[in-house]
């Protein structure tokens, strides 16, 4: 019948895809270029316990995210319930992301949720990740493959109880199986397991080892054999999730353990930065080994209305200004952001000279390739200030345009028209309490604690200390500069080591001393 072919065509036309991408063990950058792609992509992303939490900042603020995540016991949504919310969910014509911790086709039922997508005519992608089985033991510093140790690798689940009679594990194979075997799961179970695999004829001596929270910052490794090893763990009251290696080549952790060497290494790091300039402070902590909690306090956002109306006047009458002050890398960047909304060559900036409160602000200038003509000694508007009386002279009717915060300190503008500057003031953005936790890092500090809680601005310092969060006792607090130590002790702390210089190396550096790294 026409009509109905009609139909069936426009329902076609609405089902969406559902991608199923696998995630990676942990460390955000173990996921693959197509899994982000598909992030980015994604109305909706579908997401469990293992899967990075970070990983959703890359998904578009609107798109719609559901966690199903497993911890073991507590199934949060049945697998049935989730075969059918991403079927639900295509069939509305959605791009559906479905992040699975590893390789989804690794012990992660990506295989499952494949065949029911083919049932259902949703269209599928499988995305493939590193597996931790594999991720696991490399960060323990142990290769599962090493031509003198093996020329084989066994993965098997540990997560049947060997007891049960419909258990489907062959440990007698297992046992039998030459070269290096990797147990995911059944950490619980580790001592019926081991015990199997010894009573099928496996050497008690064989080095074992098992890797927790692989890749992240938290990652613990304990060794010993596979006798040992279940009072090791028991004693170190070590739980899941976590990759067990059997074999010889655990030996060789004590010559490669690269990953847990690192400066620092079981140190947790608070980071309070806003979201958007997280990265950089992050990544470089991560790269020295920490665990780092982001826990952005603020967030910044373009001003509006009025105040937007007259800041992006200003950024069109710049050439008429003798100088233009910069007092934060953001100002730079929302100053940018209307330049280009407004002009589409550099040359319209005119003659104007350039102030720059700091290293980083001066940095965000290079970036649209301006050089700052005035550079206080120290980054406090009060040094700017003073840079601008020794190096300039008088400063009268010198015309002069300050893009800055709402609610910034209100010194700079004070001496300046003291100084009889004719200074006009555009509201380029404002900073508001973020009160997201995507990352789960606000619930996680309020359990676990930090070592260090790292400051890069007052209004971080204030907005952290109104969201009410207790200082766990011994934390150190780093601060970027006096005037971020400033807030800290007004809100009755002590500043423990302050950053110098003060810009996001100087707090690195000054993270690495606190911590004796
Ligand atoms: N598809 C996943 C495995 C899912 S089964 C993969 O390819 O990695 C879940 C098990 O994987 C956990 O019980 C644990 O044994 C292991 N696992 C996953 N991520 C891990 C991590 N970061 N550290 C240690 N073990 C992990």
């Amino acid at each position: 019948m026409p009509e109905k072919k009609t139909r069936s065509k426009a329902a076609k036309k609405n089902v969406g895809i559902c991608y199923l991408v696998g995630a990676g063990p942990g460390d955000p950058g173990l996921m693959t270029l197509r899994g982000r792609e598909c992030i980015e992509l994604a109305d909706v992303v579908v997401y469990d316990y293992l899967s990075n939490v970070d990983f959703l900042k890359w998904a578009r603020p609107d798109a719609e995210k559901i966690y199903v995540g497993k911890k073991s016991k507590d199934h949060t949504l049945p697998q049935g319930g989730i075969n059918q919310l991403l079927i639900d969910k295509a069939r509305e014509g959605k791009i559906v992301t479905r992040l699975k911790g590893g390789d989804p086709l690794v012990f992660g039922r990506g295989g499952e949720e494949a065949q029911e997508l083919v049932a259902a005519k949703v269209p599928f992608e499988i995305v493939p990740g590193i597996s931790s089985s594999i991720a696991g033991p490399a960060y323990a510093g142990i290769p599962v493959t090493h031509r003198a140790h093996n020329t084989q690798l066994t993965i098997f689940t540990g997560h049947e109880d060997p007891t049960k009679a419909e258990s489907t594990i062959d440990y007698e194979q297992i046992a039998k199986a030459p070269g290096t075997k990797v147990m995911l799961m059944g950490v619980e179970r580790l001592r019926i397991i081991t015990g199997k695999l010894q009573e099928h004829g496996l050497d008690p001596k064989t080095p074992m080892a098992l890797v927790r929270w692989a890749t992240t910052g938290q990652q613990q490794t304990v060794t010993g054999t596979v006798k040992t090893i279940a009072d090791v763990v028991e004693k170190a009251g070590f739980k899941a999730p976590a990759v067990a290696v059997i074999g010889g080549v655990v030996g060789l952790r004590k010559e490669l353990n690269w990953f847990e060497n690192r400066p620092l290494f079981g140190k947790r790091v608070v980071v309070t930065r806003t979201r958007s300039q997280v990265g950089g402070l992050s990544r470089e902590l991560r790269d020295l080994g920490a665990d780092v909690l982001e826990m952005p306090t603020i967030r910044i956002q373009s001003s509006e209305g009025a105040e937007l109306r007259a800041f992006a006047e200003m950024v069109k009458d710049s050439h008429r200004y003798e100088w233009i002050i910069f007092t934060s890398p953001n100002a730079v960047d929302y100053y940018f952001e209307m330049y280009d909304k407004l002009f589409t060559d550099i040359r319209s900036i005119g003659g104007a000279r350039i102030a720059a409160i700091g290293p980083g602000t001066v940095q965000r200038l290079k970036a649209h390739r301006l050089e700052a003509d005035l550079v206080p000694e120290t980054a406090v508007a009060e040094s700017l200030a003073d840079a601008f009386e020794t190096q300039i002279g008088s400063l009268e009717n010198l015309t002069m345009f300050w893009p800055r915060a709402d609610g910034a300190r209100e010194v700079l503008a004070e001496r300046l028209i003291d100084a009889a500057v004719l200074l006009d003031e555009g509201i380029a953005y404002c900073t508001v309490p973020e009160t997201d936790d995507p990352t789960g890092a606000v619930a996680r500090f309020r359990e676990e604690g930090a070592d260090v809680i790292t400051f890069t601005s007052s209004s971080t310092v204030d907005c952290f200390f109104e969201m009410g969060l207790e200082l766990p006792k011994g934390i150190k607090i780093a601060s970027i500069g006096p005037i971020t130590s400033d807030a800290v002790r007004k809100h009755g702390h002590k500043v423990d080591i302050e950053a110098k210089p003060h810009d996001i190396p100087g707090l690195v550096a000054a993270v690495r001393k606190i911590c004796g790294a």
